[in-house]
C-alpha cells in the first residue's frame, strides 16, 4: 500500500514534470517564433527608414561624397523630412569598416611648383605718390607684383613705368580710357588695346601680353581682339576693395582667409575714394609679412601661369 502511494506520488510528480517541460516547450517555441517576427519586423524596420533618408541626403549631382560617408547607410542623426522616431539598429550590427583614407598626394619634386605663389597685382597706375611707395614696399620686402597700366598714365610718368620693369616686375594693359570695354565696338576695343599698348612700348620698351578690363568686364569681341594680338586676359581671385576705403584691418582678414597657391590680389596704384591708397599702403607690408610666414612666394602673373599654379578660369586667351 505504502509502495503503491510512493510509486503513484512519483507517477504523479514524473506527469507534472513532463506537463511542465512540455508548456516550457511551447512557451520557449511561441517565444522564438515571436522573437524571430519581430526581428523580422525590426529588420523591415530598419530598411525602409535608411532608404528615405538615403534619398535625402544623397548629395546634388557632381559634389562628390565624402569618402568617409556611406550615404546608402544612412545614420539615424542625419536629418531627414518627415522622419519616424529614429529607430534603434538590431544588436548585432557593428558599424561598417571605414574606406581606409587615400595618402596625401605625393609633393611635387620641382622646386618652382613645391612653393606657395601668389600674384599681387596692382591696377590704375602709374601715378607719381602711391605707385612709388608701392615700388618701395615691394622692393624692400623681396615682393614681386604685377602693375596693370592705363595709357593716359603711362604717358605722364613713364619714368615710373620703367621703374617697374627695372625693378623685376610685371606690367599689364589695363585700357586707355578705363571705360567698360563690354559696350565697345571691335575697333573701339582694338584702340583702347592698341594705343596703351604703344604708350607701354615707348615708356619701356617692352609691349605687354596680358591685359585687364576695367572692372573685369570682358566680351567676345575683347577676347578676339585679345588673341589676335597674342594676349590673355587676367582675373583677380582677392578682391581687397582697396579703392573703397576698406579699412586694413578688413583687408587683411580678407586676404589671410582666402589666399591659397595660386591667388591673384587685386590691389590699386592709383585712383580709388580720397585717400584710400593709404590703407594699401599700410596693408602691404602686413599681408606681405603674413604670407611670408605661411610659406608663400611673391611673383608676377607670368610666373604665375607659368607655375601652372593658376586657376584655369582666371586667365582667359
Ligand atoms: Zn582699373
Amino acid at each position: 500500500m505504502r509502495g503503491t502511494r510512493t510509486r503513484a506520488r512519483f507517477s504523479r510528480s514524473r506527469r507534472t514534470t513532463l506537463r511542465l517541460f512540455a508548456a516550457l516547450l511551447i512557451a520557449a517555441t511561441i517565444f522564438g517564433l515571436s522573437a524571430i517576427q519581430l526581428s523580422g519586423r525590426m529588420t523591415l524596420g530598419n530598411d525602409a527608414v535608411p532608404e528615405a533618408a538615403a534619398a535625402a541626403i544623397e548629395p546634388p549631382a557632381g559634389i562628390e561624397p565624402a569618402p568617409d560617408v556611406p550615404t546608402s547607410i544612412a545614420s539615424p542623426a542625419v536629418p531627414g523630412p518627415e522622419r519616424e522616431p529614429a529607430a534603434q539598429p538590431p544588436p548585432d550590427a557593428s558599424p561598417k569598416p571605414r574606406p581606409p583614407i587615400p595618402p596625401p598626394p605625393a609633393a611635387d619634386s620641382g622646386k618652382e611648383d613645391a612653393r606657395k605663389l601668389i600674384a599681387l597685382t596692382f591696377d590704375d597706375g602709374p601715378d607719381g605718390k602711391y605707385t612709388p611707395q608701392v615700388l618701395d614696399i615691394l622692393k624692400e620686402r623681396g615682393a614681386k607684383g604685377t602693375f596693370f597700366l592705363v595709357g593716359p598714365q603711362v604717358s605722364k610718368y613713364p619714368d615710373t613705368a620703367k621703374r617697374i620693369l627695372d625693378e623685376g616686375h610685371s606690367i599689364g594693359n589695363h585700357s586707355w580710357s578705363h571705360k567698360d570695354l563690354k559696350t565697345m565696338t571691335p575697333e573701339q576695343i582694338a584702340d583702347e588695346v592698341d594705343r596703351t599698348q604703344q604708350e607701354i612700348a615707348d615708356a619701356t620698351g617692352y609691349t605687354p601680353h596680358l591685359m585687364r578690363a576695367p572692372y573685369g568686364n570682358i566680351s567676345p569681341n575683347l577676347l578676339d581682339a585679345l588673341r589676335e594680338r597674342d594676349m590673355a586676359h587676367v582675373y583677380w581671385t582677392i578682391d581687397t576693395r582697396d579703392w573703397a576705403g576698406t579699412s586694413v584691418a578688413d583687408m587683411r582678414k580678407n586676404v589671410s582667409a582666402h589666399a591659397q597657391p595660386g591667388s591673384i590680389l587685386l590691389m590699386h596704384s592709383f585712383g580709388g575714394r580720397k585717400n584710400a591708397l593709404d590703407n594699401t599702403l599700410a596693408l602691404l607690408p602686413q599681408i606681405i609679412d603674413d604670407l611670408s610666414n605661411e610659406g608663400f612666394a611673391f611673383v608676377t602673373v607670368d610666373e604665375l601661369i607659368e607655375s601652372g599654379q593658376t586657376r584655369k578660369s582666371v586667365i582667359k586667351h
